[in-house]
């Protein structure tokens, strides 16, 4: 895929959505070179304009919001620490915007923009402790007389008494903004949590479905282990259940054959669906899978059913394929030699497992 295509960026987009860790780590470097281009931008117009030590503060700060994003990067350690050097850096330089008011008590605006990146970086609980603070340290200065005495611009009374209201309602309205953005985003979540697996199971049996199966043939490397055994069951005559009982009966059979696999195997493998009245298993440990096929034969024909008062079972059939010592990515091969043992197994007279292991 070519870098900066449209599709590249889709793709990354994706990837950082669907890691939370990874899209918080990406929100907060994006907050770093916000800041810190605005800081340079501020940097060139102070020199400008010929703002003296102001612009040394503003560079010092751009530079400061560069090392930042250089340590996210890292992750880790690193990233934490990125995070509480420009949480120690914002608030001295917000600070010093307060006290010195350079130029015309004009900087002091950009403590505004605090909440709105505080209640992003750490959340609403978090995120209003951090705006609180600022706001007492604005009211130190602005309402508390020792506080006021500590400025070196003369602000007026007016604006001193109302910033702090000012800075208030800015608050207010962020936090009203990450309520939203964070229920939007839990509803997403939500959403997406469903839409996988609604995608990757079957409704009727709330297994694994076929697409699931396609997606770890695909992507074997994606696959958790290598799978030691592959099996494919098939219900024996189900189409005369179906005929008999009716589809409604037929699909509670398939329900009942589908947890009665997931009993026997307990944990030993993954089931999937995978079609009408087949399964497949993928062995993922080193038991023996030759065993648990004969179980789930056996544990299926001694199961009951009762539909119209009438009491009977069915049995199934599996075609078993062992992979070579150590397992093996090429499930698809698997998978085409399990489905021909099951062949074999019907051809057998069903209710059995046909075993054999993967031809080269
Ligand atoms: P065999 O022993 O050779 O497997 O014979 P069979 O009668 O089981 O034949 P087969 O496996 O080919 O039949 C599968 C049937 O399963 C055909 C289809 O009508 C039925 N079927 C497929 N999906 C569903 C489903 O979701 N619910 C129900 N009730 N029936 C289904
Ligand atoms: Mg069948």
């Amino acid at each position: 895929m070519k870098i900066f295509s449209k599709d590249f960026y889709r793709q990354k987009k994706e990837e950082l959505l669907a890691d939370e860790t990874k899209w918080k780590l990406f929100q907060n470097a994006c907050i770093f070179a916000v800041v810190g281009f605005t800081s340079l931008v501020m940097s060139i117009v102070n020199i400008f304009t010929h703002q003296g030590s102001f612009t040394w503060v503003t560079l010092a700060f751009s530079i400061a919001c560069a090392i930042n994003l250089l340590l996210i990067r890292k992750k880790g350690k690193a990233a934490i620490l990125s995070i509480i050097l420009f949480s120690i850096e914002m608030i001295l330089i917000l600070i010093y915007f307060i006290v010195s008011g350079i130029p015309d008590g004009f900087s002091v605006l950009w403590t505004a923009m605090l909440p709105c990146f505080g209640l992003l970086m750490f959340g609403v609980k978090n995120g209003t402790l951090a705006s609180l603070v600022m706001f007492a340290i604005i009211a130190f200065f602005y309402w508390i007389p020792y506080g006021q005495s500590l400025l070196q611009y003369p602000y007026s009374p007016t604006f001193k008494m109302r910033f702090p209201l000012l800075y208030l309602a800015f608050f207010a309205v962020a936090v009203m903004l990450e309520k939203i953005r964070e229920a939007s985003k839990s509803a997403l979540t939500e959403s997406r949590r469903k839409y996988e697996f609604l995608c990757y199971h079957d409704a009727l049996t709330g297994l694994y479905n076929r697409f699931w199966l396609q997606s770890v043939i695909d992507n074997p490397e994606q696959y958790h282990l290598k799978p030691a055994a592959v099996a494919v069951l098939d219900i024996d005559n189900f189409k005369f259940i179906n005929d008999n009982f009716g589809h409604p009966s037929g699909d509670i059979v398939i329900k009942d054959i589908g947890q009665a696999i997931v009993d026997t195997l307990n944990g030993s493998g993954d089931v999937c669906r995978w079609g009408g009245d087949e399964f497949l298993i993928i062995f993922h440990t080193d038991i023996d899978a030759e065993m648990v096929c004969k179980r789930i034969v056996d544990n299926v024909c001694a199961h009951r059913f009762v539909f119209d008062k009438e009491n009977f079972n069915t049995t199934v059939s599996v075609g078993l394929v062992l992979a070579p010592n150590g397992g093996t990515d090429d499930i698809g091969k698997l998978i085409h030699q399990a489905d021909i043992n099951l062949y074999h197994a019907k051809d057998y007279g069903k209710n059995c497992t046909i075993n054999s292991e993967l031809k080269p």
